[in-house]
């Protein structure tokens, strides 16, 4: 199966998480002791390429980074997990992106100030330097961007993509009303939350028969399959078969588990259902077991740290999740 893999090409964000866990949240000029820290690797696009490679996909990641103390911790973790970096930059006289997150374990909430640094340095121009590593997945690939880089580049990826004949994968997260809708016109497959939904749709999804309005709608601006994901009610998948008008529509529920930590759960079914399109595993099954593998994930704290491996996944009873990989 191995060899007929497709390649995944991430093209996409790479923000470093600094989470201090406290009390409560300071008031605005106040200083507080946290109680503990905890940093991690992230970004969506990061985050994506790294729970498919995890599963044994061939991924390469398109991305930027600054020039300082996180932008090798960052490259090491998609390393670690068998992504290919060669095509990270670190950008002199730029930041790493950044997620300074502040947990209040009084009721767990977060308050988040991301600061994009060099992933804003993301251009057009970068997606045509990119054309190489895409064209070398030219007869079986997959691209894979989020909404974490400016729009112009990933539009450019994304037109880059379909002239090179690969199948493009749009997770436009995090939700942004004044998304670039036109680059819709060049994806093949998109995947939203609920909150997603609203913003490209103007449709709430938070059940599953608005989520199937909102991917009936999405499919009338030109993907040919819709996604909406539902936490812990799995997700919904929609298809419009080609040449002709027919939708299908399939609700793949999750299994009820104890969440400890859902950060990152939608990065973990975008990047596995890819991981596992890519090795030719049928839309359904890939979205059936996508939602279980990222329903594991919400089972462990951390982003990145929350995913699981083909390995783990096999040593502990869910080998039939990457059966076909
Ligand atoms: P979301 O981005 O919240 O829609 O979640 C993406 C995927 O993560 C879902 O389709 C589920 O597979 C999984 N997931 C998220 N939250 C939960 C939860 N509380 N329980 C089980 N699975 C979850």
């Amino acid at each position: 199966m191995a060899q007929n893999r497709k390649k995944i090409v991430v093209f996409g964000s790479i923000v470093h998480d600094l989470i201090s866990y406290t009390s409560r949240f300071p008031r605005p000029g106040e200083s507080i002791r946290g109680n503990s820290f905890h940093q991690g690797a992230g970004g969506k696009g990061a985050n994506q390429a790294v729970a498919a490679a995890l599963l044994g996909a061939n991924v390469a990641m398109i991305g930027k980074v600054g020039d300082d103390i996180f932008a090798d911790f960052n490259i090491a973790s998609m390393q670690k997990a068998g992504v290919e970096t060669s095509a990270v930059e670190k950008v002199a006289g730029s930041t790493t992106g950044t997620a300074t997150i502040t947990v209040s374990e009084a009721g767990g909430e977060n308050s988040i100030v991301v600061t994009l640094g060099a992933n804003l340095e993301m251009s057009p121009v970068t997606a045509e330097a990119a054309e190489t590593v895409i064209a070398s997945f030219r007869s079986a690939g997959i691209l894979l961007c989020q909404a974490e880089i400016p729009d112009a580049a990933t539009k450019k990826a994304f037109e880059i993509g379909k002239k090179r004949g690969v199948t493009t994968f749009l997770n436009p997260a995090p939700g942004d009303p004044h998304l670039d809708q036109s680059m819709l016109a060049f994806v093949d497959i998109i995947c939203v939350n609920e909150n997603e939904a609203k913003f490209i749709t103007g449709i709430a999804a938070p059940n599953p028969a608005q989520a199937e309005k909102a991917a009936r709608a999405m499919l009338e601006r030109g993907p040919m399959v819709a996604i909406v994901t539902l936490g812990p009610q799995g997700c919904l998948l929609a298809e419009r078969s080609d040449g002709s008008s027919e939708i299908v529509v399939s609700l793949l529920p999750a299994e009820s588990v104890t969440a400890v930590d859902t950060t990152g759960a939608g990065d973990c079914f975008c990047g596995s259902f890819v991981a596992l399109l890519a090795a030719g595993i049928p839309l359904k099954e890939a979205a059936r077991r996508a939602v279980m593998i990222a329903s594991l994930s919400v089972m462990r704290k951390g982003t990145q740290s929350s995913y699981s491996s083909r390995a783990e996944l096999t040593s502990s009873g869910f080998a039939d999740l990457v059966v076909g990989i």
